[in-house]
């Protein structure tokens, strides 16, 4: 199998997500040329901002090779991941991302929003309290 099969059956799973009532993204992970797992995008269905196609597959591959070592995978998404998946991604040390369709329209402001969120992080050291 190609980049393209694989590319091809997350496009899929994305085209057929909405049908389960959830957005469409699909992604797939791959090793040694086997699919490893799958996921679609599940935000709505469970009310959970984190369930997004590309986090749900690293989960999903994590929990079927039992490691959190994804080293010689390939994810393959319909969608560029977002900051929060490609942070899953990196964590799990997946070696390659192939998707189709680019991100948010303005991919740098969702990096600037995020940026501005993490500027209210403070630090705090209770034995200075
Ligand atoms: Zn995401």
């Amino acid at each position: 199998m190609t980049h393209y099969d694989f590319i091809r059956k997350a496009l899929q799973l994305a085209s057929e997500n909405p049908q389960q009532h959830g957005g469409p993204y699909g992604a797939v992970i791959v090793k040694d040329g086997e699919i490893i797992s799958t996921g679609v995008n599940e935000e709505l269905k469970t009310n959970d901002p984190t369930a997004h196609a590309e986090t749900l597959a690293v989960r999903k591959a994590c929990q079927q090779l039992n490691t959190l070592d994804l080293s010689g995978c390939i994810m393959y998404a319909s969608t560029e991941p977002c900051p929060m998946c490609l942070s899953a991604i990196a964590y799990a040390k997946i070696d390659s991302i192939y998707y189709v369709n680019p991100g948010s329209d303005d991919q740098e402001s969702v990096y600037r929003r995020l940026y501005e969120r993490a500027t209210r992080m403070v630090q705090l050291n209770p034995s200075n309290e």
